[in-house]
């Protein structure tokens, strides 16, 4: 039995016709090495983009359903050129469809998480030696309803196929080479790096490294699924092995370093401080599918009874969220809402700083003695963030990324633009 290696390109890999050439030769040359071969793609270059901003023009608040049935197109059109690309080149291809496959998934619009894969159909294309060429980001309900999986899920779709299909490795070609101690765009002396763990991956990935999306990685983590991110336009490069922890040397208390903007702090101001009153705020949140990220709860003023909550959210749940605290004004009693959406999320990242003290302190103090205030902190076990003024953040990661010897002698070599994840 041949190994199967799972491929995703990304919208920047297949931006337009000689570039979906170049993926083609990427995938021959995989299946050269003797594998069969399973491609994933996005949509081309900005295209889901474009499809939004149509149907803002139609409407400012389209259906979530319809959303999709809109984006879901984007990567209808990839798979079938790039097949035909294979087909040129003398290697026999299919493209197919997430319904076409039978990729599974919750029925919630916009956002539905994949529940399971069918891998019989794929399996008799490869069987017959062809490549499969599967569409990114879209799913299908068991009632046959189209779903998308959010921004960037192509990448979900890559490795949750690779774990379905049991494969040897699933690798994501982009257009960086690999996964950085932080954004070369902003720390030219980012060092790439050789090997990341799962958990690592998830942090600098949910605290604003763009290069894969949070829930592939959590995915690969499910899977036990060795994840390769590389360069699509250097095939030679090896790029950033992301496996789990165990199998790696832990080398450096801190690997990486992220900023984060695409969150606001929502501040409720003197909230009724009774049992149950955290429970409705972020059972509500919860129920309208509002991700939250740092909680702060203050210490209750015992004369008034009452306390604030703060927390973070992604800025595009802003409204949704007004209208679920407005919702519950009864059962939290408070006074008023502070929004602040000029904020960053600065995180340190490694698996190294478990049972390591003195890291926390050490980066409060760095981000002192730039004169950069702290506004919430929150921890795990592999990181440490700090909320600061969003003006700050290029300033806060340059220092912290020098300050834990993330530094390299040599300066990345950037092309374009991260991937939109
Ligand atoms: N095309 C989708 C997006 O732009 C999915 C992806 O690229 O991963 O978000
Ligand atoms: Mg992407």
């Amino acid at each position: 039995m041949k190994d199967i290696i799972v491929q995703k390109f990304g919208g920047t890999s297949v931006a337009d016709t000689d570039k979906i050439k170049n993926v083609a030769r990427a995938v021959i040359k995989e299946k050269n090495n003797g594998n069969n071969v399973v491609v994933v793609v996005s949509a081309m270059g900005h295209t889901t983009d474009v499809l939004v901003k149509l149907a803002k023009e139609i409407t400012p608040n389209p259906s979530l359903r319809e959303m999709d049935m809109l984006l879901s197109t984007g990567e209808g059109v990839s798979i079938a050129l790039l097949a035909m690309a294979l087909q040129a080149q003398g290697c026999n291809a299919v493209s197919m469809n997430a319904m076409q496959v039978g990729i599974i998934t919750e029925k919630i619009h916009s956002k539905a998480r994949i529940l399971e894969i069918k891998t019989e159909k794929i399996q008799e294309h490869l069987d017959k030696g062809e490549v499969v060429v599967i569409a990114g980001f879209q799913g299908v309900t068991d009632d046959f309803e189209i779903t998308t999986l959010g921004r960037g899920g192509s990448d979900t779709s890559a490795v949750a196929l690779a774990g379905a299909l049991k494969a040897k490795r699933c690798d994501i070609y982009t257009d960086v080479e690999g996964v950085y101690t932080t954004d070369p765009r902003i720390v030219p002396r980012a060092t790439r790096l050789e090997q990341i763990s799962y958990d690592e991956m998830i942090e600098l990935a949910n605290g604003g490294a763009g290069v894969i999306h949070p829930r592939a990685v959590e995915a690969a983590t499910q899977h036990n699924m060795p994840v390769r991110v590389r360069s699509s336009f250097k095939l030679d490069n090896l790029g950033t092995l992301i496996l789990g922890v165990d199998e790696m040397e832990l080398q450096r208390p801190v690997t990486g370093v992220a900023a984060d903007t695409s969150r606001l702090r929502v501040v409720v101001c003197d909230v009724i401080d009774n049992p149950g009153t955290a429970a409705a705020l972020f059972d509500g949140l919860a129920n309208e599918n509002i991700s939250v990220d740092m909680i702060i709860q203050s210490y209750a003023r015992k004369a008034l009874n009452t306390n604030d909550i703060a927390f973070t959210i992604n800025k595009e749940d802003l409204t949704k969220t007004k209208e679920v605290i407005s919702g519950l004004k009864q059962e939290l009693g408070y006074s008023n809402i502070y929004i602040d959406d000029k904020i960053a999320k600065v995180s340190i990242v490694g698996a190294g700083m478990i049972n390591r003290p003195g890291i926390a302190a050490k980066m409060f103090r760095t981000l002192a003695n730039i004169g950069i205030n702290i506004k919430m902190i929150s921890t795990s076990e592999v990181k440490i963030s700090c909320l600061v003024d969003e003006s700050k953040a290029n300033e806060a990661v340059e220092t912290l990324h020098s300050v834990f010897g993330l530094d390299s002698d040599e300066i990345a070599e950037v092309k374009g633009d991260l991937p939109n994840v």
